[in-house]
């Protein structure tokens, strides 16, 4: 826990804290929405609070960078970037996160032509831990941006987030239940041939619900579900009659193996259109444990087998889907999808039921085929692991420790996951 939580209204504030921490021998982390599932975000002398720190600064219609605070949440950006005629490319599956906690995990949604939201980041400002501030890019301190976007907070705090937007456009989504073998054996044109697919498997039953997004042309007018077919199919079916169900399978563990296929054949079919945030953020108030690893896209056939097999063999029942999705390479040097097409797999338990025996065999799985862990949800990986992983990592390493050699942004989760400075 952070003995002192400090809230900046400025740059000279956000600096100025930093420097104070340093001169105090303490350390200090900024704080997201703390929608991470592990300690990646804990701070132990001094957090500082982002929620005074929001809102866009800078927009340029013409090339759509738009610059905005590192606090902002995406809920907040993708509705001043709405007003402002702009979107956000691909966003996750919620808008909970700031700018700057997204990016730091290299969160992301799908897409196979896609990155993750820190593909979208055009520069950053930072302030470093000897009190400076810099600007990155492409173009300027090309190592610390393609280290920087994804960073988990160790090279500095950012302070704002320059963005590459688009304008405003509509997505036409399709959502359906259909048999998991089915769509296993269309998995290529399934990703090929949508610009944001994914799919959820629950581990007992014999169908997946599926989700294509397509982009439509510039001019189309949005047809969302009507408010009452989003209540009954989202509020009361997804959230609450799922979170139910689950209770239920918490409490009589024998049931979860029925509930589970239950939940896999009342899926319901829609399709509508609307604005590309609305389609993809939904509400999630079921609460659960998470592990997400990305794999080589050409082994999540594999994965996945090993996956049907051996999940319903395990000791504790599984009450969630998994959830699969895809993204294209990238250039950022510890984001999970650095030079490689990757799928992303998503495991996921009820809160308060058991999981370790499920995530251990999920985990084994993965590093047969050099799995990546989300950085911000649950995983054992540590730094030995984690170098085999990443062909950057050592580079990563180094640059942390020219910008913070005594490590004021340090945590325990950074100790294990990047190695201990100082
Ligand atoms: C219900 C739910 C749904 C989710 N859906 C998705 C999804 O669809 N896709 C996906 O990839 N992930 C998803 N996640 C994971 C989530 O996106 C990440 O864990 C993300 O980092 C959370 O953002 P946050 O603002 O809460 O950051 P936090 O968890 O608060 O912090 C994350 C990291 O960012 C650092 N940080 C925050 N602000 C700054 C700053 N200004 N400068 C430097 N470092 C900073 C923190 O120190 C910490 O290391 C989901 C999580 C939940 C709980």
């Amino acid at each position: 826990m952070a003995t002192d939580v400090v809230r900046p209204r400025d740059l000279e504030e956000l600096a100025g804290a930093v420097t104070r921490a340093a001169g105090h021998g303490r350390s200090v982390r900024a704080r997201g929405s703390g929608h991470s599932f592990t300690a990646v975000g804990a701070a132990h002398d001094v957090a500082l609070d982002l929620g005074d720190w929001t809102g866009i600064t800078a927009a340029d219609l013409d090339t759509g960078l738009v610059t905005v605070r590192a606090g902002t949440t995406l809920r907040t950006l993708n509705a001043e970037l709405d007003r402002l005629g702009l979107a956000m490319t691909n966003l996750g599956d919620i808008d909970a996160q700031t700018i700057a906690g997204a990016i730091s995990t290299g969160t992301h949604g799908t897409g196979a032509r896609f990155g993750g939201i820190a593909t979208q980041v055009a520069g950053l400002e930072l302030v470093l831990a000897d009190g400076s501030v810099v600007a990155c890019s492409a173009d300027e301190l090309p190592e610390v941006f393609a280290a920087g976007r994804v960073a988990l907070g160790a090279l500095g705090v950012i302070s704002t987030v320059t963005l590459r937007t688009e304008p405003s456009f509509v997505l036409a989504a399709e959502e359906r239940p259909e048999p998991l073998d089915e769509v296993l054996e269309a998995l290529g044109e399934n990703c090929a041939g949508n610009d944001h697919f994914e799919f959820y498997w629950f581990p007992y039953g014999p169908n997946a619900l599926t989700k294509r997004n397509n982009r439509l042309p510039a001019g189309t007018e949005p047809e969302p579900l009507s408010r009452a077919r989003q209540f009954v199919e989202y509020e009361l079916m997804e959230n609450r009659l799922f979170g139910a169900v689950c209770r239920l399978g918490r409490r009589v563990p024998k049931l979860v193996r029925s509930l589970n296929k239950m939940s896999s054949n009342v899926l319901s079919e829609r399709s509508y259109r609307d604005a590309s945030h609305r389609v993809f953020v939904t509400n999630r108030s079921v609460r659960f444990v998470e592990s997400e690893y990305a794999v080589p896209r050409a082994a999540l056939g594999e994965v996945l087998a090993e996956l049907r097999t051996r999940v319903p063999r395990l000791a504790d029942p599984v009450m969630f889907p998994v959830e699969i999705r895809v993204a294209a390479a990238d250039d950022i040097w510890l984001s999970t999808a650095y030079q490689r097409d990757s799928a992303y797999i998503a495991v996921h338990q009820f809160t308060g039921m058991p999981y370790r025996e499920y995530f251990d065999l999920f985990e084994s799985i993965v590093a047969e085929v050099g799995g990546r862990p989300h950085w911000g949800k649950m995983h054992t990986l540590d730094a030995a692991a984690l170098r085999e992983r990443y062909p950057r990592f050592d580079d990563f390493v180094a640059l942390r420790t020219k910008l913070d050699p005594t490590g004021l942004f340090a945590n325990p989760y950074l100790d294990r996951v990047l190695g201990r400075l100082g």
